[in-house]
């Protein structure tokens, strides 16, 4: 009979259901009151916290200590088709879980990843649990209002948990967009289109808006010669003509109008500041394909290429104080760096972006939150971002405290998913077999 049990036992740990689990001496990170608690014992039961007490037997006891935060978000994450293979997106996953990111919203969805999202929920596949947009809608996409219509009602129907809208919408679209979703219940995110604009966006329920998308177009003021100009991409041609005096009006009306912001600030820094070998020398790149740092490298050419001379540092700039306005006014900020974009190493990008958030002036716990118990709020899942009994087993064991100093963020002893426990040691084999394949 204990044999029995024990065999039990063991297949349900496989699978990562059942399996119970105690934390010994942690100290749970508060990132709502900014505070660390005394070393406390923590339990986990099919994949949820609970009472350490309750678990009499444990099959895992964790002894390391350190403190615990819940696991992360990247909200604009995304997963390779997968057309590319198996291996390319398994490795991207598990990229991501190794660097304490327990959730990614998928923003280019297709039908593949609705099979992923099921086999990472059920365990089948290790990795973040996938949120996933449907295939774009933009200018390309979208012929008319009525396909718009069609195009939402079939996305939702299929079970995507979101529509991403991409540049290239008309306002007519876009309204057929917002109405219809908004009547089927499901979210709207990503672009601000050039016809379509800040202040239409702010008048809808759109959700997040990504990469500040729209905002430097209104920051141009109308008497200047390049007002109503070409943006090019996220406004880089207007560099020059914006007004940083116009940025808290813009801040304010975001926080009023309730619409998050992905601010995916890495990535345009990869795009227009500071050293470019310096990025490619960074150690995350070893996890990178060759064929993609190629990629990546005729990419990067071209896009600095369009950067209006001299104004990269000052496009950078102006995007800062953007992003430090918004946090001020009180508008919502949901941690998402876009990897793997160019040069946004997958789970490395999201440390950088943590690190971007404080040298703004969010408070290391201000910037966790951003990934934590926003995400929570803003997907309205009060299960998780927290490390109370009830919660997702969704946690990130770290060796120094992130309050004092958020590169510790970094330091990760272990990562858990839905209850399943990835200790440092497997971490650092999958990130090895990693480096491997993408050195070949
Ligand atoms: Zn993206």
């Amino acid at each position: 009979m204990r044999f029995l049990v024990a065999v039990l036992l063991l297949s349900f740990s496989v699978a990562g259901v059942g399996q119970t689990l105690v934390f010994e001496d942690v100290r749970l990170v508060d990132v709502d009151s900014n505070a660390v608690g005394d070393p406390v014992r923590l339990g986990v039961r099919n994949g949820f916290i609970v009472d350490a007490e309750s678990i009499a037997d444990p099959d895992l006891v964790v002894a390391d200590t350190g403190y615990l935060i819940p696991g992360l978000a990247e909200m604009h994450a995304h997963v390779p088709p997968m057309r590319l293979g198996d291996a390319l997106v398994q490795d991207t996953l598990m990229l991501y879980l190794a660097h304490g990111i327990t959730t990614i919203r998928g923003m280019l969805g297709e039908p593949g990843h609705l099979t992923l999202r099921q086999q990472l929920a059920s365990g089948e596949i290790i990795g973040p649990r996938l949120i996933t947009s449907g295939p774009s809608f933009n200018g390309n996409s979208v012929s008319s209002p009525d396909a718009a219509r069609q195009m939402v009602r079939a996305q939702t129907e299929a079970g995507y948990d979101l529509l991403k809208l991409h540049p290239g919408l008309w306002p007519e679209a876009f309204h057929a967009i917002a109405e219809t979703a908004e009547a089927l219940g499901i979210d709207y995110s990503g672009h601000i289109s050039t016809a379509v604009g800040l202040d239409r966006t702010l008048a809808s329920r759109q959700g997040s808006i990504d990469h500040l998308d729209g905002y430097g177009q209104k920051l141009v003021p109308e008497d200047h010669p390049l007002y109503g100009t070409d943006p090019g991409l996220f406004a880089v041609n207007l560099v020059e003509g914006m007004d940083k005096a116009l940025i808290p009006e813009l801040a304010r009306r975001t926080a009023e109008a309730g619409i998050a912001n992905v601010p995916t600030q890495s990535l345009l820094e990869n795009w227009a500041s500071g050293d470019v070998e310096a990025l490619f020398e960074r150690e995350a790149m070893r996890w990178v394909p060759a064929q993609t740092r190629e990629q990546w490298r005729n990419a990067i050419d071209n896009i600095r290429a369009r950067v209006p001379e001299g104004q990269g540092e000052r496009f950078i700039e102006i995007r800062r104080a953007l992003l430090a306005a918004l946090h001020e006014a009180g508008a919502t900020i949901l941690l998402g760096a876009d990897a793997p974009q160019i040069l946004n190493v997958p789970g490395d990008a999201i440390h950088h972006e943590l690190e971007i958030y404080v040298e703004v002036g969010m408070s290391p716990a201000e910037a966790l939150a951003t990934g934590t118990t926003n995400i929570a709020r803003y997907l309205d899942q009060p299960a998780h971002g927290c490390l109370e009994a009830g919660c997702v087993a969704d946690l990130v064991l770290l060796a120094g405290n992130p309050l004092s100093d958020i590169r510790n963020t970094r330091q990760i002893q272990g990562v858990m998913r839905a209850g399943q426990w990835v200790d440092r040691e497997r971490l650092d084999a999958e990130l090895d077999a990693i480096a491997e394949r993408a050195s070949q």
